[in-house]
């Protein structure tokens, strides 16, 4: 049976990157079809919102939607439709694998485990949450609550389970924030004992930082509330070589949403020289998600093998001398192999 999802081609060089995508999803065969909505740039000047109910109407109706990055318009009025959307779906675990490819500069070349941040609470909450803003005194707050705690242990216990993954760490601060880490700390012990076949390991959010620099081979899944995980995410995408290979799911009860990490790169728009590794590996998150883990696979072998192997299709930032659309036909016919 086909399944539906929604699309968002993005700004800049979103739709460069998007096409390239959806060649390879053709290739695959993944029984999908794709229904282009309208968000970013393009809708603001089509109708006047960056986005539009009818978007927003029907990623729920489908339940999955695969983005390319979006241009904030710089100026007051405009805030992130990125946050915007997570809002809306209560999108509450961003899961961003961080693995490592050939062709990286990186410190360490066989990173292979996945960051699963708290994405609706914590230190971020909506604007007029702030406690105080005097001008001479700030003042924020920090939330944390059992369900929001429990969900997304459980989210990444689960994750482990179904992936085949050992391990689950969670990172806190309990020891000096000790009411709402405290609680996260709390609950993730408890939600550990449902899972006995996997390890469980707490870890001090400075510690970790050094662990992961000094000896990351020893995490696995890293689960932490929401401004941890935000710096552990990008720490984790420098280990393997930056925000260019880096992939990230904003899972939801209702929605999830797949996307690349980095931006809209308006410097390289139209030039076929944007690197569509970061939105393959989304689209292959999200092959997982849907239950086709052995098209999510082959999207990460073809675009290790195309690395290794197809110097001349590969684009300049990973220091090949192809574009684009070669990076997309060399994994089309890698796919068709
Ligand atoms: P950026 O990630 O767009 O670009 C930073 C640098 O990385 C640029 O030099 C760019 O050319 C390069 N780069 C990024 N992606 C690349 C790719 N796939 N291949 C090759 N090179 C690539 O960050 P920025 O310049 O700070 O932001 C530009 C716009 O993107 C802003 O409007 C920002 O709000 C938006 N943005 C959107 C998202 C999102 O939608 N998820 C995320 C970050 C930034």
């Amino acid at each position: 049976m086909s399944q539906s999802i929604a699309v968002i081609k993005g700004d800049g060089i979103g739709p460069e990157i998007m096409d390239a995508t959806l060649r390879v999803l053709d290739a695959l065969d993944c029984g999908l079809t794709y229904q282009h909505i309208d968000a970013g740039l393009g809708a603001l000047e089509k109708h006047g919102t960056l986005i539009p109910q009818a978007s927003l109407d029907a990623i729920e109706k489908y339940g999955i939607a695969l983005k390319g990055p979006l241009t904030t318009p710089i100026g007051k009025g405009f805030s992130s439709i990125n946050v915007q959307l997570r809002r809306h779906f209560d999108l509450y675990a961003n899961v961003r694998p961080a693995i490592s490819f050939p062709g990286t500069r990186s410190r360490y070349d066989d990173i292979d485990m996945i960051t699963v941040r708290e994405n609706t609470e914590g230190a971020y909450l909506s604007d007029g949450q702030e406690m105080i803003d005097d001008g001479d005194t700030g003042i924020s707050v920090i939330k944390v609550t059992r369900k929001g705690s429990e969900r997304i242990v459980r989210y990444a216990f689960e994750l482990a389970k179904n992936n085949g993954r050992k391990k689950v760490t969670a990172v806190h601060k309990a020891n000096i924030i000790k009411t709402s880490s405290g609680l996260f700390l709390d609950v993730a012990r408890e939600i550990a004992k449902e899972y006995p076949e996997i390890e469980f390991q707490e870890m001090i959010v400075d510690n970790a930082c050094m662990q992961l620099v000094m000896n990351p081979h020893q995490f696995d899944v890293v689960v932490t509330t929401n401004l941890f995980g935000d710096i552990l995410s990008d720490l984790c995408a420098g280990l393997v070589g930056g925000l260019g290979l880096a992939p990230g799911a904003n899972i939801g009860e209702k929605a999830a949403i797949f996307e690349a990490v980095h931006g809209s790169a308006p410097d390289i728009e139209g030039k076929n020289i944007a690197n569509p590794c970061a939105l393959l590996l989304a689209a292959a998150q999200m092959l997982d998600h849907l239950g086709m883990n052995d098209k999510g696979d082959a999207i990460r072998l073809g675009i290790r093998t195309v690395l290794e192997t197809r110097r001349d299709m590969v684009t300049p930032d990973m220091g090949g001398t192809g574009t684009t659309d070669s990076f997309a036909q060399a994994l089309v016919e890698y796919v068709q192999s």
